[in-house]
Parts: structure tokens; sequence; C-alpha cells
């Protein structure tokens, strides 16, 4: 691997290596990833840290009986983050600058541009942005849930070059290494399918942090689309941080697909998450990622879930197959209301003058999932 001359990157640190024993922040693991991040800086790539480690750095302030406990949790995060951000600044004689986002922030399109523009001023200040989840006003609904799939999301919003996922395991291995002694780590991955995720294995790994392998892959899976190198490290080493400073592969990368989605496309395809679904016949089949405008009411059969305009669905027929994930310029209710129509001649009238239900620019084509 020669080394790239990455004009960005994302670097994502897990809790493990911020906060090794949950007892506040410790900076033995984040001297070298903070080496790492200046000298990039001094080769001219901007760099972006995606910082977990709030909720794990703000337990020892809170009795062990009581961490379990969802509102404590926020409370930990609350207190962790100060600590956190205030750790990282120690180690930089650069700015650095605290972004907290939640998933209601980037998956609507207004405040997602704008973060974007956040992140593009404060690179070009040279100020690095330390981005983690803010966990404290998050509910199920709102939240990502795990700083690998944000990490890849604001990956895709600084459109870097490359994503560096700093863990506690090599890489991806073929089998779980702690149970077989002849797992092989994967150095590269071209193409992530089903025999990829099933190497990575359940959900988490219930360590200190909340993703595991299987969210590892997830967001190499939506940054890879988007055109960025994904790599998995071992960030306990610095070994790791001098191989990829001198051009080496240190852990598993997977390679960035060389015809990238359209910015547009990918947020919508990877970042929104459908708020409802409509229901069309399963005979129609006009090709709608070209033909967004002739889906109409006369084809919807049922509509599902609760949306405003704006937000996000997906259209499907009646037979399972999805169409595409687009939004929606139509609320469930306005829907509901035309689709149900016995007067088609009305329902036609009202949407002619009311607009297309959705539009080609605003839509991500999922026939080939
Ligand atoms: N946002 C969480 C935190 O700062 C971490 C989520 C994760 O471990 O992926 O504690």
């Amino acid at each position: 691997m020669k080394r790239k001359n990455w004009k960005r990157i994302v670097v994502k640190v897990g809790s493990a290596l911020i906060s090794p024993n949950r007892k506040g922040c410790s900076s033995h693991y984040l001297l070298s990833i903070a080496q790492f991040i200046v000298k990039c800086r001094a080769m001219g790539t901007q760099v972006v840290l995606v910082s977990s480690g709030s909720v794990a750095a703000g337990a020892h302030q809170f009795p062990d009986g009581e961490r379990s406990d969802i509102t404590i949790k926020k409370a930990m995060a609350a207190a962790g983050q100060t600590e956190m951000i205030a750790t990282w600044d120690r180690l930089f004689d650069f700015p650095s600058a605290q972004i907290l986002l939640t998933h209601a922030d980037l998956r609507d399109r207004e405040r997602y541009v704008s973060i974007r523009d956040t992140i593009f001023s404060l690179l070009d200040h040279n100020i690095l942005p330390i981005i983690n989840e803010n966990d404290t006003v998050t509910t199920d609904k709102l939240k990502v849930g795990d700083n690998d799939n944000l990490s890849a999301m604001v990956a895709a919003a600084a459109d870097a070059d490359a994503l560096i996922i700093c863990s506690d395991v090599d890489g991806l291995y073929d089998k779980n290494p702690h149970t077989h002694d002849d797992a092989i780590l994967l150095s590269s991955v071209a193409n992530i399918d089903q025999s990829i995720y099933a190497m990575a294995g359940g959900a988490a790994k219930g360590g200190v942090g909340t993703g595991g392998m299987r969210t590892k892959i997830e967001a190499a899976e939506k940054a890879v689309s988007h055109g960025i190198d994904t790599y998995i490290i071992n960030g306990f080493t610095e070994l790791s941080f001098n191989m990829l400073l001198n051009g080496k592969n240190p852990g598993t990368h997977f390679e960035a697909h060389e015809k990238p989605m359209a910015e547009n496309e990918h947020w919508m395809r990877h970042t929104t998450r459908a708020q409802g679904e409509v229901i069309v016949e399963s005979e129609f089949a006009p090709n709608l990622s070209d033909n967004a405008e002739s889906l109409t009411s006369k084809e919807i059969i049922d509509v599902k879930g609760e949306f405003s305009v704006g937000d996000t669905i997906i259209v499907r027929k009646d037979d399972g197959t999805k169409l595409v994930k687009a939004r929606s310029n139509y609320s469930s209710c306005l829907l509901n209301f035309i689709a149900n129509q016995e007067n088609e001649e009305f329902a036609s009238e009202f949407e002619e003058q009311t607009g297309p239900i959705i539009s080609k620019k605003n839509l991500a084509n999922l026939e080939k999932e």
C-alpha cells in the first residue's frame, strides 16, 4: 500500500481507548492517537475526530448500582463529555471544537448541510472538530446509537478520503479470534456482502463501548459507497499509527468504491431513516428512480407510519420488494386522504396542483438490494 495523499480523514476512537477502566479519562492510549493526528495535520491532511467515551468517562461519578439506569446514563454522558474534551484538548497545541449530534440532526437535510458547513469552517481555521453523539438528549427514535455508524455519516458529511476506526482488535478476522486459534486477519475487503457480516458475528461485544464488529462493518459499508477508504485498526498500539503514516495497512482495509454514490443519494440512502412506507401495487414497475414523478395516489394501496412533509419514506411493492427511499412531499395524513379518494378526478387534480409525491432529486434507488 502506497501512502495515500489524503486531503481529509476521520479518525474514530472507541470508549475503551479513552476510559479503559471506566474511571475517568486516561491519556495512556490517546497519546499515540494524538501524535498521529498532529503528524497528519503537519503533512497537510485535515483531521476530524469522532470520539466516544463520555458515558464510560462519566461512570465513576455515579454509584455502581445506578449506572444501568437510562437517566443516569445520560447524566454520565453529560459529566464524562467535558472530561473527555478536556483530556483531548490537553494533548494538542492547536484549538479543538466540540460538536454533539443526534440522528435527528443528521437526517434533516437543512441541519445536515449546516453541520457540513461548520465542519468545513473549523477545518479552514485549523481547528480540530471533535464529534460525539449527544447522548444526553437522545431517545431511541433520535439516536444513531453507536459511534461507528456516526463516524461513517460524519466522514460522508465531511467529504473525507479515509475513515480510520481505532478499535481494540487488529481488524476483521474470518472467525472469532477469541475462540478460534486459527482465525485469520483479513487485510483487505473489496466487497462487503453477507459473508463479511457473518464473520463480524453478533451485534455487540459487551465491552466498554456500544458498538461491536458488526457496527464497524456497517460503518465501512456506508463509507466505501461514498468513495471513502475505511480501516479498522488496533488503536491500542502505536505501531498501527506508524504503519499508516508509512503507507502500510496495519489492520483491515475496506476498499472505497471506484464509482461513489452522489452526495445527495448517499445521504438519503445511508444517513436518513425512513419514517414510514408507501405500498404500491406489485404490477407497478416504472423504474421509479428515473420516473419518480410517475408515482401517483392511484398506485398506492397502503400508507404505513406517520410522517410529515420532508420526512423520508420507503416505497415498496405489496410483495415486499423495496423500490426507492425518498423524501415525501406529502404528509402521511394527506397521502391517506388522497389515496382513499373514490373520486379519482379530484385526486389527480389535487396532485397536479400540489406536485409529485416524490421527486427524482431526493431519492435513493433500493432496487438492487
Ligand atoms: N456516544 C457514546 C459515548 O460517548 C459511545 C457510543 C459508542 O460506544 O459507540 O459514550
